[in-house]
């Protein structure tokens, strides 16, 4: 049996929509290419949300961190990735309770995406703990910038839900840089990252520890060859060749 347009049951999807306060109308009783389209375009951009902030998502974020391994590879530009977890935030809730816990986290993610660049991806990846992939960005500017983020959070004060008092948390920083010319992994970033949050953990909280730049000696073959498309005999074809 074939599905007909008139068939789709889309009232759960534009509910749900609805309720993430996002409206896509659709006029007659039978949607529309385009609003169909608009509808998918609606819940793609959902699923890459985190609802409680607004901010992307882990899945989102891992998306963009492939994108700048990918980019970084190529053409030896590095990228910083900055893993933050809010320090003895579980007190938070326990002292003030789970909304003031929640208006924490949003207040926290808010400062961050105050901070960056427009070209900075900031995401709530669980819990309390954001990433940040700073594009472009070298060792003496990731240090500074980091630290910016720290004290941002460190001095702003939260107002409380319940209207009358406010409160100050930190965080704790870890960061790594995509290695230039060298071909890596997501996980193999992120596991990098997170041992020097671990580390900043460790030393105390409230800090930035960031792992030096990782020296790659690639030769000029090498560097061609990671713009060279292999082909499944396992040959390297050069760009150029190959349009
Ligand atoms: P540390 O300094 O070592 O990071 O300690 P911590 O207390 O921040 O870390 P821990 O992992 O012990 O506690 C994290 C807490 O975060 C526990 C959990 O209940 C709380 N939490 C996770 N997600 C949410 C959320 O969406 N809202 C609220 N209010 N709390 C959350
Ligand atoms: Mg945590
Ligand atoms: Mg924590």
């Amino acid at each position: 049996m074939t599905m007909r347009v008139a068939d789709l049951r889309l009232d759960h999807a534009r509910a749900l929509l609805r309720r993430s306060g996002v409206d896509v109308p659709v006029a007659g009783d039978v949607p529309t290419a385009q609003e169909l389209q608009a509808i998918i375009d609606a819940l793609c951009e959902l699923s890459e949300r985190d609802a409680l902030t607004g901010l992307p998502n882990r899945r989102a974020f891992l998306g963009r961190l492939a994108q700048e391994l990918d980019r970084s590879s190529r053409a030896g530009e590095t990228a910083l990735l900055l893993m933050l977890d809010i320090d003895h935030f579980k007190s938070v809730n326990d002292r003030h309770g789970h909304l003031a816990g929640d208006a924490v986290l949003r207040a926290v993610a808010r400062t961050l995406q105050e901070q960056v660049r427009p070209m900075d991806t900031v995401a709530r990846l669980g819990g309390e703990e954001y990433g940040i992939v700073l594009p472009n960005c070298g060792p003496g500017a990731g240090v500074m910038l980091a630290e910016r983020l720290r004290q941002a959070v460190a001095q702003q004060a939260i107002a409380l839900p319940d209207g009358r008092s406010a409160l100050h948390v930190t965080v704790s920083i870890g960061g790594a840089y995509s290695p230039a010319w060298v071909r890596s992994t997501v996980e193999h970033w992120l596991e990098r990252a997170d041992r020097q949050l671990y580390e900043a953990k460790r030393q105390g909280r409230n800090r930035v520890m960031i792992e030096a730049v990782p020296v790659s000696d690639v030769s000029a073959e090498e560097k061609q060859a990671l713009f060279a498309w292999s082909d499944p005999d396992g040959l390297i074809i050069d760009p150029a060749d190959a349009v």
